[in-house]
């Protein structure tokens, strides 16, 4: 039984590299070296070689860190190097909640390790080079602290309880942990706009203008309750600019990037703003929140099941069952699950989008909307022409082709 484990969970994390890089090649092939007659009107033929140049830089980056994190992966999995790892720490440390959270820690840290040069890459080569990156050394490095510090401030006491739960709770692991993270989210969707996001970026209240008031009588039109409207500082790391939608009931807000505000029209502005809007009149907000939690419930209970087979934490070289060993065996055996379910949500996500998009139109206008979202594309350079099937795998929003000829 163990060697069959073993055999699955490389077989799988091969197929899906493989998987992976099938559908990077047929992005590629289904791009064309000259500009296409669609791209009329969004990209000039200057800003379109612009756009290849840019993809073509992301690529080589993407393939180079997807090969070295398949042969790591490797490695760690046919040398049984998780359950090495578990059995060197359970020298040093005793307490079961500690040992996991320290096995967790060094993979965690070992991972960071190995992608922090391509991170490092992209901001100051690729998106400096095209004119993308605004991100000081400084930011950088003061963003990796805070963000170590977060996971760390939320991530420890939840991961403790979580495992608490595991070793003292038996059959109703899943349950506990399932309301634990379901509280968790509902608290994050509430106040990670307020609380979490104002540590990485600046958010102003919008200024009175013609902006602010041209937004205050639309939404008034719609009857849409305008509390929290605020600008953040986007161009503090990057030109590329966006605009979203975070929060529940009261806390609800709307962000605009500054760098949106600067390289669009008012009217364009407020479609787009009229967009987010839609989102929530149509409930898209509350509906990924509940899919979420029930993921996480399906996901939670399965994770119980596979727990109490000591057969995949051996089959990861590990001396006895151990569940930190197992909750990776675990991730491994789910992500093709996980795979078919984020197909399932981004396929959704894509309707959502063009009920946000018609929205906008219905109540604004779908002019304005059209020529915002070719600024849009054309100045964070987006593939205008993915692969279908990329589209189909993993995109959240539809090719922006389809958006306008919907509007
Ligand atoms: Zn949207």
């Amino acid at each position: 039984m163990t060697q069959i484990i073993y055999v699955a969970l490389i077989t799988i994390t091969v197929v899906s590299f493989l998987l992976g890089k099938w559908l990077d090649y047929l992005n590629d092939k289904a791009k064309s070296p000259e500009m296409p007659p669609e791209a009329e009107g969004i990209y000039d033929s200057e800003r379109y070689q612009k756009w290849l140049a840019y993809d073509k830089a992301n690529g080589r980056v993407g393939a180079i860190s997807s090969s070295i994190s398949i042969v790591a992966s490797l490695v760690m999995l046919g040398f049984g190097l998780f359950g090495a790892l578990d059995i060197w720490l359970r020298q040093y440390i005793e307490h079961d909640i500690l040992l996991a959270l320290g096995f967790f820690g060094v993979l965690g840290f070992g991972s960071s390790i190995i992608s922090l040069p391509f991170s490092i890459y992209s901001t100051f080569v690729i998106e400096e080079k095209f004119g993308f990156n605004k991100t000081t050394v400084k930011t950088f490095i003061v963003d990796m602290i805070k963000g170590l510090l977060l996971s760390a401030v939320i991530g420890l006491p939840l991961g403790a309880l979580v495992i608490w739960f595991y070793y003292e709770l038996g059959e109703l692991f899943w349950i506990s942990a399932w309301v634990l993270m379901t509280f968790f989210s509902l608290f994050m969707t509430m106040f990670a706009a307020s609380w979490i996001m104002p540590l990485f970026n600046k958010f102003t209240p919008l200024e009175e203008g013609e902006l602010r008031t041209a937004i205050e009588v639309y939404c008034d039109k719609v009857g849409f309750k305008l509390t929290n409207l605020f600008v953040m500082d986007g161009s503090k790391r990057s030109g590329k600019s966006n605009a979203f939608f975070s929060g529940l009931g009261p806390k609800k807000k709307i962000v605009l990037y500054d760098t949106l505000i600067e390289q669009m029209t008012t009217e364009e502005i407020v479609a787009v703003l009229a967009h987010e809007i839609g989102h929530y009149k149509k409930q898209h907000t509350r509906q990924s929140l509940i899919l979420s939690i029930v993921q996480t419930g399906v996901m939670l209970y399965l994770l119980g099941f596979f727990l109490r087979m000591e057969e995949f934490s051996l089959a990861l070289g590990s001396g006895a069952g151990s569940f930190h060993v197992g909750v990776i065996a675990f991730g491994i055996i789910f992500s093709p699950i996980s795979t078919l379910i984020g197909i399932g949500m981004s396929m959704l996500s894509r309707k959502n989008e063009f009920e946000a998009d018609a929205y906008a139109r219905d109540t604004y206008d779908g002019a304005a909307l059209a020529s915002g979202l070719k600024k849009l594309t054309a100045e964070n350079l987006s593939n205008l022409m993915p692969h279908p099937y990329v589209v189909f795998v993993s995109y959240s929003h539809p090719p922006v082709l389809q958006r306008l000829e919907r509007l």
